[in-house]
Order: structure tokens, then sequence, then C-alpha cells
């Protein structure tokens, strides 16, 4: 991937929360490839429960690479684990997690790859600690770097997260990274993640991460806040990219 094309655009990464099988990616794709050809996909999934679905792993990640070859298309998927590193060699835009945000080991490992990063925010962490962690990866010379604000917590139980958008125009002054917002981790639920994900653009973000499936209900996980695919074409469409 020309990670330097994505800083001419605007740009959305799209796909559903969790890989769920080939047929699932395979529509997804084909129904929104017109729209942007990131897609993301998560096959290792940091869940809150083990008793939770932890996604299809290895597997998830050759269904991605097949997807990939077959539609031409770029591929972004997190990465829990240095030790799951070797099965990250199609994919485009490797995904540190907000869990994942002052993991510096993982963080260095990944970093390593020169492949471009997208850094999430943790829900706990200073806008300076993102940006602390952003110079783990710079100082493997690899400067590929994506942030993405996805809320964090507050007193406000309003929405799953609180959607912290003068972190964006803070990075975005101070740092020389892509920002990005991510809507449906912040919104939690699907009406809300369509107003967020508007407040964001008309904000100024360089690009959104945004969860969408062919059948929400039926999600394996985040199924409250996962975009149906017209619903979502609906809101690329109010956005007038
Ligand atoms: C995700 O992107 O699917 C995810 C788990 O998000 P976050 O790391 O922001 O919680
Ligand atoms: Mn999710």
């Amino acid at each position: 991937m020309d990670f330097y094309n994505l800083k001419k655009d605007f740009n959305l990464i799209h796909g559903p929360c969790s890989l769920e099988s080939f047929e699932q990616m395979d529509e997804i794709v084909s129904e929104l490839k017109g729209i942007s050809k990131i897609f993301r996909a998560g096959a290792y999934k940091p869940r809150t429960s083990p008793e939770s679905f932890q996604g299809l792993k290895k597997e998830g990640l050759n269904i991605l690479s097949d997807i990939k070859k077959e539609n031409d298309v770029f591929i972004c998927s997190e990465i829990l684990s240095i030790n799951d590193l070797e099965y990250f060699k199609d994919v485009d835009i490797i995904q540190i997690g907000a869990r994942n945000m002052q993991n510096f080991e993982l963080i260095k490992e990944v970093a390593k790859l020169n492949k471009p990063i997208l850094l999430k925010r943790g829900f706990g962490n200073t806008v300076e600690e993102l940006i602390a962690s952003t110079e783990y990866i710079l100082k493997e010379g690899n400067d590929k770097i994506i942030l993405c604000e996805r809320g964090i917590r507050t007193f406000s139980n309003t929405s799953r997260f609180t959607l912290d958008l003068s972190a964006v125009g803070y990075l975005k002054d101070n740092t020389d990274f892509l920002v990005y917002v991510d809507p449906s981790h912040a919104g939690g639920h699907h009406k809300e993640v369509k107003r967020l994900a508007k407040a964001a653009f008309a904000y100024g973000c360089d690009g959104m991460l945004i969860e969408v499936h062919p059948n929400p209900k039926e999600a394996m996980s985040d199924n409250l806040q996962q975009l149906e695919i017209d619903e979502y074409k609906e809101l690329i469409n109010d956005l007038k990219l």
C-alpha cells in the first residue's frame, strides 16, 4: 500500500467488527469497494469476557488474504500478540487497538514490519501518552502512523464512550500524523454512530473507521453499533465526501 497516498484525501476504513466467514466479507467488499478500498475486519478480538467470540484468528487472516487477492483491496486487522506477527504478512495496515496502546513490546515489533500502523487511543489515556507511544514506532524507523480517536471513559453514560473531538484538533496541530476517528466504538449504538460520524467529518478528521455488517443483529461482536450496509451507504451519501 502506498501510505503517502492516504494523505491526499479523506479516507474511510470500513468492515465488520469481527471477521465471521468468507461469505460475510465477500458481500461487504463487493457492496462497499466503490466507496473505499480499505477494509478492516478483526481476526484476533480483544474481548472483555473470555466466554465471548475471540475471532477466527489465523484462519481469519487467511480468509482476508484470499479476499485481498480476489478483489484488489487493502486489508487492516488488529494484532494482539507478538506470537502472531508472522501471520500478518498480507495485512496492509496493522491495528494496535485501544487496549494495547501502551503495550510497548508489541508496538516495537509491529513497527519493525514497516507497514502502516493504525494506533488507537486507549480509552483511559491522554493525548500525550498517545504521542509518546508513536515515539516507539518512530524509533524503529517507521513513520507510517495513523492515530485514531475512538472515545474515552468519562462520567457520561449517554454513549459507550465519549468521543473526544478536541483531541483530534490537538493531534492535528501537534503531530504530523493522520488523525482518524472511530465513531463506532465511541457511539456504541448505530443511531449515535451516524451522528458522531457526521460531527467528526464536519470537525475535520483525516479519515474514519466505521463498522459495517450485512446483518448487525446476528453479529458475533459489537452487534448494536455496526451499521447495516444500506444504512452505511446512506450515511456516506449524506456526508457528501
Ligand atoms: C476494534 O477496533 O474492533 C476495537 C476492539 O476497538 P478498540 O481497540 O478501539 O476498543
Ligand atoms: Mn468492534
